[in-house]
């Protein structure tokens, strides 16, 4: 018989066992607590959280709960001598001298002792005087223009703004240019939108004394101990040979930077350069009165020291070794009020739920939810990529799903998602039983999370569907997707979309009373974030059949397919190149999951071998991309489909094997270009193998 239907009422009781015992004031609580002191990665109070997320745990009755150390390279500046930007006249006297550290200005904590002075981690330690040139947004495209303007970085000290890009792609990008040193800020054109009158603690916008801190370190994981766990038994690089930046890096306030900027010589920007400043932007090379230099004085060192990964279990019942892993990172740059305490603070809600929904109706789920409380994230992902590191072989053979929070909330406008294919249909569905936190939207007859989102933020190529971003870089799941092929999804909450994002990211003022007096009076939002964080686990645990969308991941490389051929499909077939491989290969994955999907119809779902078997057999379609050998000259990335941008890590793009390559390629010289057309065909080759190998994994026939 058909007992689907109790499977489905099992489902229901979760569901509203979840969405009535989430308490929004139980995560204002543990926001407040995680956000009272700063917990940098390796610092004292970082492993002070991590035993209090540890004791939570354990309180809560979570099973097997243990802290997971390494020791591991990250960066701090001097306590108590601040890295410094000086203008010096000719007689190389100092004529003014940025700020060491943020000003305090709402919160009584942020004049806590424990503030250390801005900084970039990894910046290397230096002292140099130069000429300053702005670079606009610091992308690959800003220094090219330079170039055509006949303005050299070349020995001279980058100006440019964050806002666009990884801030590491910045920072590597004028060091391959030849520049000296880089100062980065943030124009008040985007963070304080509003006018530089407008800001924090009356509205979130940027006041002139925030700095933005944040990592240049371009790789993921410990700098000593790349794709190899930084265990005790671990072979360490020299420092010397570490990928980690060779020049120094600084952010400063937009205060500081008007300083700078109102006294550049040179051209006047152009047009699209200029920023919200009342200044006139120049280019540079340095300042109008004859012989005065920008100094930099960095103190930024590396230290070897300990951060801690929290790590939980709810075990499953039938499925034990099989996990669906929530994860978010603890360690903040400051207070973290939003990245990620308001991540962790609905993390710890979650997991209170799970326990009590076991404790009071029994509910065990059938594969295993693991929790994880990533230390270090903020340095480069450094908890979560070393942890994958070590556990990588039962990673990859058993983990399910990686379910990542950063921040819960940065808005209350739209849930914001990245995932893979195979877990659209899951987050859709998860999203549709979560309601909706806006008291307007529901009166607006939107009474679920996905109701407002499919309003707000529609898919353009699936009409009547919410939009789902790929997954680049630039948190915690890129291990998990990019090394080991486990599917993942990065969920928050969003602002609206013409409003810049991230206005008090990384700086002083993402405090609790930022959280509580402005972003989510009344933890709503945060509350939908814990539901839905909730619902899609148990949704994944409990499934008989894995709820994949194989069909979806078929659709995604046909349309991928597709835009490669449209942008690039001429200028290929001109240089003789045959798709036809390529292409079969995509298509023949869509005619092997229609078997599958097929197939499926006539499972018995009794036969609890033949379940397991089809389970594997899901399990692989998103191992089937990962090349064990790395990207092309990328070998910290393994994805062959879902590789992130060259230009800016935070960015995912389908099939970057295969634009990148061809991106530009006209401008290069011929021996560059043919060097180009050998990586796009290398690439074209490996990819239509392993898509391949994505339409075998899925039938039971070598
Ligand atoms: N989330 C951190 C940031 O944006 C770290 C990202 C990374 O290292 O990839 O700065
Ligand atoms: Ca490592
Ligand atoms: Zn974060
Ligand atoms: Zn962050």
């Amino acid at each position: 018989g058909d007992f689907s239907f109790l499977a489905e009422q099992s489902k229901a009781i979760t569901d509203d066992f979840i969405n009535s015992e989430v308490n929004p004031e139980n995560i204002r609580n543990n926001l407040r607590h995680l956000t009272s002191r700063p917990h940098l990665g390796g610092t004292e109070t970082e492993w002070e959280n991590a035993q209090w997320v540890a004791d939570t745990w354990r309180a809560q009755g979570l099973d097997d709960v243990h802290l997971v150390p390494y020791d591991v390279l990250l960066s701090y500046p001097k306590n108590d001598t601040p890295n410094l930007v000086r203008i010096l006249n000719s007689a190389g006297e100092e004529v003014w001298a940025s700020h060491g550290w943020q000003k305090p200005i709402h919160a009584p904590e942020e004049s806590s002792p424990e503030i250390l002075p801005n900084f970039n981690a990894y910046s290397a330690p230096g002292n140099i005087t130069g000429d300053v040139v702005y670079a606009h947004f610091g992308r690959e495209q800003d220094f090219k223009k330079l170039e055509e303007l006949g303005v050299s970085v070349k020995g001279k000290i980058v100006l440019a703004r964050y806002g666009e890009v990884f801030r590491a792609n910045i920072a590597s990008t004028a060091e391959r240019q030849g520049a000296a040193g880089v100062l980065l800020y943030s124009d008040p054109q985007q963070y304080a939108p509003l006018g530089e009158d407008t800001v924090y603690p009356g509205t979130v916008y940027m006041p002139g004394s925030a700095v933005p801190a944040g990592t240049v370190y371009l790789m993921d994981g410990d700098p000593l101990t790349p794709f190899y766990p930084s265990v005790e038994s671990a072979y360490r690089l020299p420092e010397e040979e570490a990928s980690l930046p060779k020049i120094p890096i600084q952010p400063i306030s937009y205060d500081d930077a008007r300083e700078i900027l109102g006294r550049m010589d040179g051209d006047e920007a152009p047009e699209e350069w200029r920023g919200g400043l009342n200044v006139t932007y120049r280019l540079g090379p340095g300042f109008q009165e004859a012989g005065w230099q920008t100094h930099l004085q960095v103190h930024t060192h590396n230290v070897r020291t300990t951060t801690y990964n929290v790590v939980a279990t709810i075990r499953g019942s039938e499925e034990p070794d099989r996990y669906v892993i929530l994860g978010n990172h603890r360690d903040a740059w400051v207070f973290g009020g939003l990245d990620p305490s308001s991540g962790t603070a609905a993390l710890l809600e979650v997991t209170r739920v799970l326990a009590s929904l076991r404790n009071e109706t029994g509910w065990k789920p059938r594969r295993s939810v693991v929790v994880c409380s990533w230390g270090s994230e903020e340095y480069g992902l450094i908890g979560s990529q070393e942890w994958s590191e070590q556990f990588g072989k039962q990673l990859a053979d058993r983990a399910v799903a990686y379910l990542n929070v950063d921040m819960a909330i940065e808005g209350n406008y739209t849930l914001r998602t990245k995932g893979v294919p195979l877990l659209y249909d899951s987050v859709f569905e998860a999203a549709a039983k979560v309601p909706n936190p806006d008291p307007s939207e529901v009166e607006a007859g939107r009474t679920t999370v996905y109701d407002t989102w499919v309003a707000r933020q529609p898919d353009d190529d699936h009409p009547g569907r919410p939009r789902v971003k790929n997954v680049g870089s630039g948190s915690d799941y890129k291990s998990f997707l990019h090394n080991l092929g486990v599917p993942a999804l990065d969920i928050r909450y969003t602002h609206e979309p013409e409003m810049y994002a991230e206005f008090l990211y990384h700086t002083l003022y993402e405090t609790f009373a930022l959280v509580d007096e402005l972003y989510d009076i009344g933890f709503n939002f945060h509350a939908a974030m814990a539901k839905l964080w909730a619902i899609l686990a148990v949704d994944i645990a409990d499934a008989q059949l894995i709820p994949f969308s194989v069909m979806e991941y078929s659709n995604f490389l046909t349309k991928g397919q597709q835009e490669v051929l449209q942008e690039y499909g001429e200028l290929i077939s001109s240089k003789n190149i045959t798709m036809e491989y390529f292409e079969a290969a995509v298509t023949g994955f869509s005619q092997a999951t229609q078997k599958f999907l097929d197939d499926l119809d006539l499972l018995d779902t009794a036969d609890v071998l033949a379940v397991r078997r089809v389970n594997d057999q899901l399990m692989m379609v998103e191992r089937s991309f990962i090349d064990p050998r790395g990207l092309l000259g990328r070998p910290e990335y393994n994805h062959v489909i879902l590789a992130p941008s060259t230009s800016n890590s935070y960015s995912g793009t389908a099939f970057s094997g295969l634009t990148d390559p061809l991106d530009g390629i006209q401008d290069l010289d011929p021996i560059q270009q043919e060097a180009r057309w050998t990586q796009f065909s290398q690439n074209l080759a490996t990819i239509t193998h392993f898509i391949s190998t994505a339409s075998k994994v899925l039938s039971d026939d070598l």
